[in-house]
C-alpha cells in the first residue's frame, strides 16, 4: 500500500521532526495510519509515543496542554479544532472494573503492547516517519494483527478475542459498526457474532459517548446502511428500541414500505448532511406505530406528528443533545407532515416559517424529499417547487405589525384605554387578520374592528 507524501500536512510535520530532533520515537496511529493507508480523508491525527506525558510537555512548552489521565498531551498547532492535535504515550490495560473505562491505566513500554489494547485490526496499526528536507518518507510500519491485509480485503474485525475486547470496553461494539458504515466495510463473521452476543453490554456505556459514534455514523456516506446494521447486530435495540416499533407496521395505500422500512429510506434520500436533520428524517414518523388506528385502506396515523415529536425529544433528550438540537429535532419531526397546497395563503406559508423556524426550512425540505423518495413517488412534484418558491417569496415581503394601518395610540384613543397589554393583545389579533387577507389593512375598516375586539 503506497502513502501519498502530500497528505502529510505541515502541521503534522513539525510534529514529527520535534521528536526526531529529541531523537524520542513517535508513530502515526488510529485513524490516521488508517486513512494514510485508505483514500479516506484524515480528520483528526493521532500518535502514540514512549516519552511520558511530562516529557511530551516539555517538548512543546508553549503550546501543549494535559487534560486527563490516560496519558494523552494535546498540542495546539492553530486556531481550528482540528488543529488540536493528540499525542498519547504507549499504555497497556490491566483490569477492568466495569464496562465503561478501563479503571487502571499503565504506560506501555513497546509500540506492540500499545496497539494489543487497541479496537480493531485496521486500527492498530502504527506507521513512523523521518522528515528529510520538509519530505516525510516511512521508515517503519508495525502492524502486529494484519490490519493492512483486513483494510485490503475491507473487513472490520477485532483484536484479539472479540468477546473478551468488547466485554473489557463495550463501546467497541458500536465503534466497529460505526468504522463498518463509514469505511464501507464488512464485519468479519466472528467479531459480528460476538457483537450480537454482547449487544446489551453497550447499556453500560455513557450516552455522551454513544452519541459521538452515532453522529459519526449519521454523518457517514451511508447512514442508512449503518442503521440496518445497528438492527442486524442487536444494538439499535438497546439505543432506539422506538424505532424498531415500526417493523411490520403496514402502512395505507400511497406506501410501499412499512414503518420501520419507510424510516431508513426516508434516511438514505435524505440529502442533509446535518446529523441532527438525519436524525430527524429517521425519527420523523416515529409516532406511527403508537397511534395507529385500522386495517388496510382504513388505516390511520391521526396526529402521529405530535406525538412522534415527544418521542424523538425523549430520544433526543437520551442521546444528550444539545437544547439547541433538540429544539430542532423536536420541530422538524412536529411539522414534517405540512401539505404545499397551492392555495395556502401567504399568512399560512408565514405562519408555517414561524413555526420551522427561519434556520430549519432546508432541513424540512430535505426531510421532505426523503420521505417522498423513501415512499417510492418522485423527488419532488410541481407543487412542492412551487411552496419552496413561496417560502422564499414570502420572507422578501416583511410584513409586522409596524405595517398595520392602525397604531397602538389609534387602539387606545378609541377604547379610552392607556397604555398596556391589551393594546398588544388587540393590535396581534388585527394583525393576524390582516395576515389572513391584506385587503383588510384598510384604516376605516381597521377603526371599527378595534371597537368590536374590545374587551
Ligand atoms: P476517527 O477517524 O473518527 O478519529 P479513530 O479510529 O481515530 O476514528 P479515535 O476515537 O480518534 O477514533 O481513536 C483513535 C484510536 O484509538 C483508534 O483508532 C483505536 O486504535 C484507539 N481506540 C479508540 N477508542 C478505543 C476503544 N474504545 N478501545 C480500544 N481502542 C480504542
Ligand atoms: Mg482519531
Amino acid at each position: 500500500m503506497k502513502i501519498k507524501k502530500d497528505e502529510i500536512p505541515d502541521k503534522v510535520k513539525k510534529i514529527i521532526r520535534v521528536f526526531q530532533k529529541a531523537k524520542i520515537e513517535l508513530f502515526v496511529v488510529g485513524g490516521s495510519s488508517r486513512g494514510l493507508l485508505t483514500k479516506h480523508r484524515i480528520e483528526d491525527w493521532d500518535f502514540a509515543t514512549n516519552a511520558t506525558p511530562k516529557q511530551i510537555l516539555a517538548l512543546f512548552p508553549k503550546n501543549s496542554f494535559y487534560q486527563n489521565k490516560f496519558g494523552t498531551v494535546s498540542v495546539v498547532m492553530g486556531k481550528n479544532k482540528n488543529d488540536i492535535l493528540e499525542i498519547t504515550t504507549y499504555r497497556t490495560e490491566g483490569r477492568y472494573s466495569d464496562k465503561r473505562r478501563p479503571d487502571q491505566v499503565r504506560w506501555g513500554k513497546t509500540i506492540e503492547e500499545d496497539l494489543s489494547r487497541r479496537d480493531l485490526t485496521i486500527n492498530a496499526i502504527a506507521i513512523n516517519f523521518e522528515i528529510r528536507n520538509s519530505k516525510s518518507e516511512i521508515r517503519k510500519i508495525v502492524d502486529p494483527s494484519g490490519g493492512r491485509e483486513d483494510l485490503k480485503k475491507k473487513i472490520i474485525r477485532a483484536v484479539g478475542d472479540p468477546d473478551q475486547r468488547f466485554k473489557e470496553d463495550s463501546l467497541r461494539l458500536l465503534r466497529a459498526v460505526r468504522i463498518a458504515t463509514q469505511l464501507g466495510f464488512i464485519i468479519e463473521p466472528n467479531t459480528f457474532k460476538s457483537i450480537e452476543k454482547n449487544a446489551g453490554l453497550i447499556e453500560k456505556i455513557a450516552w455522551e459517548r454513544i452519541q459521538v459514534e452515532i453522529f459519526k455514523l449519521l454523518s457517514s456516506k451511508h447512514p442508512a446502511d449503518g442503521l440496518l446494521m445497528l438492527f442486524n447486530s442487536g444494538l439499535l435495540q438497546h439505543l432506539m428500541p422506538e424505532l424498531i416499533q415500526g417493523r411490520g407496521v403496514d402502512q395505507a395505500k400511497h406506501h410501499i414500505h412499512d414503518v420501520w422500512t419507510h424510516a431508513i429510506e426516508t434516511l438514505r434520500f435524505c440529502d442533509s448532511k446535518n446529523p441532527v436533520t438525519r436524525l430527524a428524517a429517521l425519527l420523523h414518523d416515529i409516532g406511527k406505530p403508537v397511534v395507529v388506528q385500522g386495517e388496510g385502506e382504513d388505516r390511520s396515523f391521526h396526529n402521529h406528528e405530535v406525538v412522534g415529536a415527544a418521542i424523538a425529544k425523549k430520544i433526543g433528550l437520551r442521546l444528550r443533545l444539545s437544547n439547541k438540537q433538540l429544539d430542532k429535532l423536536w420541530r422538524l419531526v412536529r411539522w414534517h407532515q405540512f401539505a404545499p397546497d397551492e392555495n395556502l395563503t401567504d399568512a399560512a406559508i408565514r405562519r408555517f416559517i414561524r413555526r420551522v423556524g427561519k434556520e430549519n426550512l432546508d432541513d424540512i425540505l430535505s426531510i421532505r424529499t426523503g420521505d417522498r423518495v423513501g415512499s417510492g413517488v418522485p423527488k419532488t412534484s410541481w407543487r412542492t417547487d412551487l411552496f419552496k418558491k413561496r417560502l422564499v417569496e414570502v420572507q422578501k415581503q416583511p410584513f409586522s405589525v409596524a405595517d398595520l394601518k392602525v397604531s397602538g395610540n389609534d387602539v387606545m384613543e378609541i377604547l379610552e384605554i392607556g397604555p398596556g397589554p391589551e393594546v398588544g393583545r388587540i393590535l396581534k389579533q388585527l394583525f393576524e387578520e390582516v395576515e389572513e387577507d391584506k385587503e383588510r389593512n384598510k384604516r376605516k375598516y381597521l377603526m371599527e374592528r378595534i371597537k368590536k375586539l374590545e374587551g
